[in-house]
């Protein structure tokens, strides 16, 4: 590696599996940018950035599960990740930490390839961390979302933040709305068998989203599909989170067709 070589990475446990390396990587030499992107497992949100500043990195993506406890160590954290409670993105200038988070910004640039955002009411499974970047996206786009979660109190203080109506997840069917979408694991590797929803439930609503990718077509979509609803993958949320730090680290615009390429192929032969 060059001396002028700038390292970016991803933090999380586990993190092994993570196709974040694959996607930046692959955009970074598209760039012609001279750096490398590595995972990192961290145990604790602290030692996350005593490696950041041990070994010089210049930016660094959070996932589960320090995207919220890494706040406390940070310099200054962007007003929308303060009002989602969570950072997915840190930048290292002049030796001072700032957090930001893409997840909202990928998951409504996912949304617009589809639909229209504003106006529309959207029914939100879960009430985590995902599910306040998707509320708080939908509401900075005009639209209406309603939250659904397993355990009522956090659902409850969830929609109470934000200023939205609260549901138990069991009471689904009384929903009617524009687009479902799932923030929950239910779904995810290895348990692709489950939806977080019953099938009949579905045609209440004209777009299904599934922020899970991995697998790319989980039992919600297909579901989704045979109810006649149009479905969204997680892919696309997850190539412009990933898109939108690139932006934040290096000012320039990434090759977010060739991103989705190469993680769309690992998907598929991990499939096969
Ligand atoms: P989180 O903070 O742990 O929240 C998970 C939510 O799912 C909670 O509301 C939890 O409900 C609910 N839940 C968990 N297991 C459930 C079950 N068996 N039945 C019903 N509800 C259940 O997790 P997160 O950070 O929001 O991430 C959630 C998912 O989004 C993960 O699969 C993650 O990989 C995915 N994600 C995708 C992208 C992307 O770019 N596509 C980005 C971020 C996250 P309770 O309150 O009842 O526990």
């Amino acid at each position: 590696m060059k001396n002028n070589s700038k390292t970016f990475a991803v933090f999380g446990n586990p993190v092994e599996h993570s196709l974040s390396p694959l996607m930046h990587n692959a955009a970074f030499e598209k760039m012609n940018i001279d750096a490398r992107y590595v995972a990192i497992r961290a145990e604790k949100a602290r030692d996350i950035l005593t490696e950041i500043k041990k070994s010089n990195i210049h930016g660094a993506s959070i996932t589960i599960p320090h995207k919220t406890t890494v706040m406390e160590h940070l310099d200054e954290s962007s007003d929308s990740s303060v009002r989602i409670g969570a950072v997915n993105t840190i930048t290292c200038s002049n030796g001072k930490l700032m957090g930001d988070n893409t997840d909202w910004t990928g998951l409504i640039l996912a949304l617009r390839e589809s639909m229209e955002i504003k106006g529309k009411v959207f029914a939100i499974l879960g009430a985590g961390g995902a599910a306040r970047a998707a509320i708080f996206g939908i509401l900075e786009e005009g639209g209406h979302p309603i939250v659904l979660n397993r355990t009522t109190i956090k659902g409850k203080e969830v929609a109470r933040e934000f200023g939205c109506d609260f549901y138990p997840l069991t009471e689904i069917g009384k929903i009617k709305g524009d687009c479902l979408i799932n923030t929950t694991p239910v779904g995810m590797f290895p348990d692709m068998g489950k939806s977080p929803v019953s099938r009949d439930v579905l045609q209440n609503f004209r777009w299904v989203m599934d922020i899970i990718y991995n697998p790319l077509k989980t039992k919600l979509l297909k579901d989704a599909g045979e109810a006649g609803c149009s479905p969204i993958t997680g892919v696309s949320m997850f190539v412009h989170q990933g898109a939108e730090q690139i932006k934040i680290w290096t000012g320039l615009r990434p090759p977010i067709d060739l991103m989705k390429k190469v993680v769309m192929e690992k998907l598929r032969n991990e499939r096969d």
